[in-house]
């Protein structure tokens, strides 16, 4: 059964037109070389859209909190010149204006998708949104969530599902394969899955990249790392380089086939 859903126009790339796309960087934005390095890869491998963490949400308040600005300035700086559009997450309206002058796509994590006066404020800016599900939110109230930006006007808005908190502990969450084409049928938004934060295990992405796509996934978005054992964030369930590349290509030939 195929379902149709809006297109969202993310700088030159189109999100929901039948060719999944690919978003993939660093977790967070550590320093100007790795982030050119992670975005030369990307266009080898062909990715869509530069990722990169800058006002980080970590559970505990004495990890790596991000870069910030400057994190937000060097995505912006790298992003043009390696011809990528760049997406990255802001946690509070505050961020918002800031953010407008380097982004051309606005990341809402889980932790924030109940942040209803974030959501607002994100409904009124000329700019799409990628709306991450809460790790405790069923699908209608991740789709209410994007109803909070629409409502305000701006109805550029993609899903991502990112996994969910089960009882199983052997992976950082769950994730919700039915959610996909759930998602898509009854919100009409495209869906991209977040094998990463999902498992939170590197050994685990490529099937759950793979079973993303067979499920109608508009995209996959992956983080990567020059030396994931050095992250400052996320390094266990980060990508490699060479490992970027081979999923990549592994990814295009499964959805061209
Ligand atoms: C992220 O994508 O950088 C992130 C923090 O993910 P999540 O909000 O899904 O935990
Ligand atoms: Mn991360």
């Amino acid at each position: 059964m195929s379902v149709e859903v809006r297109l969202v126009e993310v700088g030159k790339v189109t999100i929901g037109g039948g060719e999944p796309v690919i978003i993939a960087g660093p977790c967070s934005v550590e320093g100007l070389d790795m982030l050119r390095a992670v975005a030369a890869a990307a266009v080898e491998a062909e990715v869509s859209i530069l990722r990169g963490g800058t006002y980080k949400p970590r559970t505990s308040p004495y990890s790596f909190q991000g870069l910030g600005l400057e994190g937000l300035q060097l995505l912006g700086q790298v992003g043009r010149e390696f011809g990528l559009p760049v997406v990255s997450e802001v946690v509070a309206v505050e961020q918002v204006d800031t953010a407008l002058e380097y982004l051309d796509m606005i990341q809402v994590g889980a932790r924030n998708m109940h942040n209803f006066p974030l959501l607002s404020a994100l409904g009124g800016v000329d700019r799409p949104v990628l709306l991450k599900r809460g790790f405790m939110a069923t699908v209608e109230e991740w789709l209410m969530a994007a109803e909070y930006i629409v409502k305000e006007g701006n109805d550029r808005v993609v899903l991502c599902e990112r996994g969910i908190r089960t009882f199983e502990h052997w992976t950082r969450n769950t994730l919700d394969i039915s959610a996909v084409p759930l998602a898509r049928m009854l919100g009409g938004y495209p869906v991209i899955v977040d094998p990463c934060h999902a498992s939170g295990r590197r050994d685990l992405l490529e099937p759950l990249a793979l079973a993303g796509l067979a499920a109608g996934a508009d995209g996959i978005m992956l983080e990567v790392h020059p030396d994931p054992d050095k992250a400052l964030s996320d390094g266990g369930q980060s990508l490699s380089i060479p490992g970027l590349v081979e999923l990549a290509g592994k990814l295009k030939r499964v959805s061209t086939n």
